[in-house]
């Protein structure tokens, strides 16, 4: 039997033994019928009725019936009843307002919970939405962190930043096609745009037709959809201006997909700072480099330069089939100079030379200091006439140049040696040529021209 069931049992028990008494006392038959029609109400709640109040209500019944002297009347039926069903009624009636209490609480508490459950949810989805975000943010800055690593890499000529930067973004998701102009900010005319892409030239032309001289363009602070630019592909174009504060900067046009120009709007705000960095960079190591190039007091370049353009040229001119003439220069008597002037003077001497040269050459040819006094320079393209022509109009113009020093005036001359490219004659080799040449102008009375002449 388990605990419930003897429980009920027991208030069975007691419910009998009650009833059993008072019905052998009572002597009358209303007295019964009441005694019946009372324990009814109580079978009824005895169920819910507490154990132990069960069992005092009975047995107080019992004994308040027991000690009743005489008969049991009927009215002493009825107070005992209404005593025996009255308690019960009452601390069911209690039980079931406190449970009602409870209940009430517990619903207050489920609704709360509810509440609670509902808010951590939301923060919940909020949160996964915000780490969402976060992860797009991290894969876009180890994007650029890589491009930028790629850039890095690429730093020394701007032809190759502007293909690594081309291959990236060429190759990003919703990006059409890319191109990229570098605009010499210091220079004017139709060579201000150099355009690297992989298109053909129709549409380069059609780009250069609207980017060239396009004031929205090239005022463009912050990137931003050029709505002129549509017609080229019919889709938006993002454009992104790479401004680094050197003597040339960057655009960068981006044909893309209608829903991603926000995206890279956007995405240009994070980029563009890391090209500036690349673009500052490369504009150091060139000026670096053009410095280590360029002999200091004449602003012309040093042999070691002059050498690497005279071997690439005769590389070109071996492919091609073209030529080019060496001239080199020594001035005469300069020792004199020093020993009547002082050195400082014969700086400036050296100066005014190097001027009248770089003047009387052509903008291609290429002009060197070979050593102390002596010159070299290298004209491609060019016939004997005219090789002959430049290197008389540098002789006359230095010959007919005064110096001053302390009210005295002074000139100088130049002796001046000339060959020609031949093929199968390495470069050293024809600079020994010209080197003899020069030679032979100074062995006949310096202050002339010798052409170097195969043995
Ligand atoms: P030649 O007609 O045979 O060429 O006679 P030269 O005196 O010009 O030739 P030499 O080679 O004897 O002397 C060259 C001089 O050039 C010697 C050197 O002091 C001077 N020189 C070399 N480099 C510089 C320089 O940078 N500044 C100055 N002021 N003089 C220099
Ligand atoms: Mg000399
Ligand atoms: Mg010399």
């Amino acid at each position: 039997m388990n605990n419930k069931k003897s429980v009920l049992f027991l208030k069975l028990f007691f419910l009998l033994l009650c009833f059993a008494i008072l019905y052998s006392k009572v002597n009358s038959d209303v007295g019964r019928y009441i005694l019946i029609l009372m324990v009814l109400p109580m079978a009824l709640l005895f169920e819910q009725v507490n154990l132990i109040l069960f069992i005092v209500i009975s047995l107080a019944s019992v004994i308040m019936s027991v000690f009743t002297f005489g008969p049991i009347t009927y009215e002493t039926i009825i107070i005992t009843a209404i005593f025996l069903v009255a308690i019960p009624m009452l601390s069911v009636f209690s039980t079931k307002r406190s449970k009602l209490k409870i209940n009430d609480g517990l619903k207050k508490k489920n609704d709360e919970l509810k509440f609670y459950k509902e808010e951590l949810l939301n923060e919940l989805n909020s949160l996964t939405n915000e780490r969402e975000n976060l992860e797009k943010k991290l894969e876009r800055i180890i994007h650029f962190y890589i491009i930028s690593k790629d850039l890095n890499k690429n730093i020394y000529v701007p032809r190759n930043v502007a293909n690594t930067v081309l291959n990236i973004l060429s190759s990003r998701q919703g990006v059409e096609y890319c191109l990229i102009t570098r605009r010499f900010t210091n220079k004017q005319g139709v060579d201000r745009l150099q355009m690297f892409s992989r298109l053909n030239e129709a549409t380069k032309k059609k780009w250069y037709r609207l980017i060239n001289g396009n004031k929205e363009i090239e005022d463009l602070q912050k990137p931003k959809i050029i709505s002129t630019l549509f017609e080229i592909e019919h889709k938006p174009v993002v454009v992104w201006p790479v401004v680094a504060g050197l003597n040339w900067d960057f655009r960068i046009f981006l044909v893309v997909n209608s829903e991603y120009s926000q995206l890279y709007i956007e995405e240009g705000e994070i980029f563009i700072p890391h090209l500036k960095l690349s673009a500052k960079r490369i504009g150091l190591v060139y000026e670096q480099e053009e410095k280590s190039r360029i002999d200091g007091l004449t602003g012309l370049y040093l042999k070691r330069y002059f050498i690497e353009k005279l071997n690439s040229e005769y590389e070109r001119v071996k492919r091609y089939g073209t030529n080019f003439y060496l001239i080199m220069l020594d001035i005469d008597y300069f020792k004199k100079v020093n020993d009547t002037y002082g050195h400082l003077v014969g700086d400036k001497v050296l100066k005014e030379i190097a001027h009248i040269i770089s003047n009387s050459v052509r903008p291609g040819d290429i002009v060197g200091r070979y050593g102390g006094e002596e010159f070299i320079v290298l004209l491609p393209s060019i016939s004997k006439e005219a090789v002959t022509d430049i290197a008389e109009k540098i002789r006359t113009t230095v010959e007919k140049t005064t110096f001053k020093e302390n009210n005295i005036e002074f000139g100088t001359t130049i002796s001046i040696g000339i060959c020609e490219y031949m093929p199968n004659t390495k470069p050293t080799k024809l600079i020994d040529n010209v080197d003899k040449a020069l030679y032979e102008s100074k062995k006949c009375g310096r202050n002339r021209i010798s052409v170097y002449k195969q043995q």
